[in-house]
């Protein structure tokens, strides 16, 4: 799926190498990070998740565009990946737009097409999701779409329920270099077979994940950073809510290749504002003396 206009706009990045980066890491004093293609590949950590969580402890939360899981549910995944995360920390695109629908339009009539877990959460939070005479259609990553489901969702925007998106992402990053089909997949064939564009679209570049981030951390955007590895969702998102960005992977204007050299590029200013430190008070100590 592709986004909107004013979304697609890419964002002016500058790049000033690994060094500053890691300054930037340094001064941060909260952290919102992605997951897929940030800390994690489908079932595998990483290299420098563990390090980049361990260094944050108790001021990070995970923002992720995922719809098909709970808080409860990444956070059991993770763990048997090694990393230890409590769901308090884990913000996710489905839930988020379980919470908004609630917020937003409690009671309303709503046609769920997204994964098992997402929907128990949406009738255990007070939703009521229904198959006819849909008010809002909410459209998650449903790993059983197939054309059934499209052409009840088609004929329920047609009579003019509202549509509702998790995220518009087209993919996230799989093993081996492979991609995996997200929601903005899913999306472009509902807008294809109804002609009905999203009422809402709520994940990343969208406000309200990030919003909800800050609120968990109790931080302000300036003195927080995200560290992501989309351009079009962490990046645009952060620079709109005035938040800080360091981008990891392969995309040509990333911050650093990985997380791993990314912390071993902070570990090396570490040492080197150490050494300084150590020279300025041995200059000190010689005055003093001399
Ligand atoms: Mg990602």
């Amino acid at each position: 799926m592709h986004l909107e206009p004013d979304e697609t706009m890419s964002i002016q990045r500058t790049t000033d190498g690994i060094e500053t980066a890691a300054e930037r890491l340094m001064q941060a004093r909260h952290l919102i990070v992605d997951l897929d293609g940030t800390l994690i590949r489908e079932d595998e950590p990483l290299a420098g998740a563990v390090e980049l969580l361990a260094l944050f402890c108790d001021r990070y939360v995970i923002v992720s565009n995922n719809s098909t899981h709970t808080a409860g549910g990444v956070a059991r995944r993770l763990a048997r990946m090694g990393l230890k995360v409590a769901p308090e920390r884990v913000v996710l695109a489905g839930e988020e737009t379980v919470a908004f629908m609630n917020r937003e339009h409690p009671r309303a009539r709503i046609l769920p097409i997204a994964s098992a877990a997402l929907q128990r959460h949406a009738l255990s939070s007070g939703c009521t999701l229904v198959r006819t005479d849909a008010e809002f259609v909410l459209l998650g990553l449903d790993p059983h779409f197939n054309s059934a489901r499209l052409g009840l969702v088609a004929n329920q925007l047609h009579r003019g329920a509202r549509l509702v998106a998790t995220n518009g992402d087209d993919n996230h990053p799989g093993p081996g270099g492979s991609l995996v089909p997200e929601t903005g997949a899913l999306l472009a064939a509902v807008v294809a077979a109804s002609g009905v564009r999203p009422w809402r679209v709520i994940g990343k570049p969208g406000p309200l994940l990030f919003e909800e981030g800050l609120r968990r951390l109790r931080a302000a955007p300036a003195t927080t950073l995200v560290i992501g590895d989309n351009p079009a969702t962490d990046a645009l998102g952060a620079v709109r809510l005035g938040m800080s960005c360091l981008l990891v992977g392969g995309a040509p204007d990333a911050d650093a290749p990985t997380l791993a050299a990314l912390l071993r590029a902070r570990a090396a200013s570490v040492a080197l504002e150490r050494k300084h430190v150590e020279g300025l008070a041995q200059g000190l100590h010689r005055a003093v003396v001399v």
